[in-house]
């Protein structure tokens, strides 16, 4: 009898920058509404999603190992079990890929928002996912999801999903962060900001030798909208227009450099280049790679 496969392969997808290796690690994905998206109406965005054979929202959640110099770092750890069941599976993929959490010695944040940074702290037990890592995040995440006036001011989801998440998600970690304006924040990896979609929102550099790989972090979330339509930008941004200048700077960047990105929200494993098209651009994955 052949069996027939029950269950996909794990999400663990490896790529060298140089002498770092790079392995993308699938948090899984989460189904969403059009009705968050802003400055574009729900029927175009639908539209562009049909014309990209996407039947719908979907939103792929990433994390990404960092192998350098001897070291290992963990950008991201997906969304824990804040969201929903088809989404939470870091801890899974890291252990399908033969990592050991202990290992990780770094946590790093592009921001704290619980697609990102639920999955530092198992609640049940209140311990660290990581316990010998630092996390590192940069100085106006912790300022923002701290501060009492603004939670106060925040509608309930957001009081609890991003405020309260933050603050007990990080709180194993408190004696342990190294907060970040800019720079080199491991080795081979360097912070550039680009505030707007939260207060630190951030996205790393990486690299090696000739080569690099721009983490860009939550540039988009609607991969196929955004990048035809730059202006889109989503109900959960912190600062929309900073969040769409952010965008448009790092669009350009990436194109005119001819940049390898992979982000949190592209399909995964999310390794791809950007090319202009008209007034927008569009994604295009990158090519298997066979050896490391
Ligand atoms: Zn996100």
């Amino acid at each position: 009898m052949i069996k027939v496969p029950q269950q996909q392969i794990p999400g663990v997808y490896h790529r060298r920058v140089g002498d770092i290796v790079v392995t993308a690690i699938s948090d899984g994905f989460l189904d969403g509404s059009l009705d968050v998206l802003r400055n574009i109406t729900q029927e175009e965005g639908r539209q562009i999603l049909v014309e990209s054979f996407r039947p719908a929202r979907r939103t792929a959640v990433n994390a990404f190992l960092v192998y350098s110099a001897g070291r290992l770092a963990l950008i991201e750890t997906g969304s824990g079990n804040y969201l929903q069941p088809t989404a939470g599976k870091v801890m899974a993929n890291l252990k399908a890929a033969g990592v050991d959490p202990v290992d990780i010695e770094a946590v790093l944040l592009t921001h704290m928002h619980p697609d990102h940074s639920a999955g530092l702290t198992d609640m049940a037990t209140g311990q660290r996912n990581f316990p010998n890592a630092e996390l590192v995040v940069h100085e106006n995440e912790p300022r923002h999801w701290f501060d009492d006036a603004k939670m106060a001011g925040a509608p309930e989801r957001a009081r609890r999903l991003y405020f309260q998440c933050a603050r007990e998600q990080t709180a194993p970690y408190r004696d342990r962060m190294r907060l970040f304006k800019a720079g080199e924040i491991f080795p081979g990896v360097t912070a550039i900001p680009r505030h707007g979609h939260t207060p630190g929102h951030a996205t790393f550099m990486i690299s090696s030798g000739k080569e690099q790989l721009l983490v860009w972090g939550d540039t988009v979330h609607v991969p196929e909208v955004q990048t035809a339509r730059p202006e889109v930008c989503m109900e959960f941004d912190t600062d929309a227009d900073a969040a769409a200048a952010s965008r448009r700077k790092v669009f350009d960047m990436v194109a005119t450099e001819r940049l390898l990105v992979t982000g949190m929200h592209l399909h995964f494993p999310g390794f791809a280049h950007l090319a202009r098209r008209g007034s927008g651009y569009q994604l295009i994955p990158a090519a298997w790679e066979h050896s490391l």
